[in-house]
């Protein structure tokens, strides 16, 4: 379906964009700390991490990162079929054996997203792995996975803003807001 900007869909905000920025500079110091100078690959998660890997990036402009991207399909764009089926849409262009990686999504969920990157990267055998995520939702997790860095609790809802998209509006917004009528998913 086309993208609908339409605001009277938009509902309560829940993470204004100075609540966002400061929940990512923390991260980028955890970060920081943790890692003391050893360099990272940072691997966002398209399209929803696009906005929080760039505020990222640039939190961490000290500091030694190489970026890259891979594409994975999601529900809020319909496209998750089956429970588990989470889908590679485009892979890395670096290759992460041997590199210290720190995996950047948006949100987490039922974690089966990150499950499949983790597995996934795992097996290509990096030097360290990590996930960050802008937000956790621990309400409907399917799949058990540990979460290295989280910047804020998410309510049990469907939000948009910030990367989050939904049906591709919404994701240019600064900050994050329920949708008004959560889709069906
Ligand atoms: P999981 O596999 O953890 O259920 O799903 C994670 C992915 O689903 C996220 O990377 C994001 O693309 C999408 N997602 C999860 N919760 C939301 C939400 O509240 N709003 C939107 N727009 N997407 C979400």
């Amino acid at each position: 379906m086309e993208a609908t900007a339409d605001q009277g869909l938009l509902g309560e905000v829940v993470f204004s964009a100075d609540e966002i920025a400061a929940a990512v500079r923390r991260l980028a110091d955890e970060i920081r700390r943790d890692y003391s100078g050893e360099p990272i690959l940072l691997v966002g998660v398209l399209k929803g991490a696009i906005l929080f890997a760039s505020d990222l990036m640039r939190q961490l402009s000290d500091y030694p990162i190489a970026i890259d991207f891979i594409v994975v399909s999601s529900y809020g764009t319909g496209r998750r079929g089956a429970k588990g089926d989470v889908r590679l849409l485009k892979d890395l262009d670096t290759n992460p054996a041997g590199r210290n990686v720190l995996l950047v999504e948006d949100i987490v969920d039922e974690g089966l997203t990150l499950e499949y990157l983790l597995n996934n990267l795992q097996s290509r055998e990096p030097r360290s792995l990590r996930a960050c995520a802008l937000m956790d939702k621990p309400f409907h997790r399917a799949a058990k996975v540990h979460v290295d860095y989280v910047g804020m609790t998410a309510p049990d809802a469907f939000l948009v803003g910030y990367g989050l998209d939904y049906q591709e509006a919404f994701r240019n917004l600064p900050y994050i807001c329920k949708l008004s009528c959560p889709p069906n998913r």
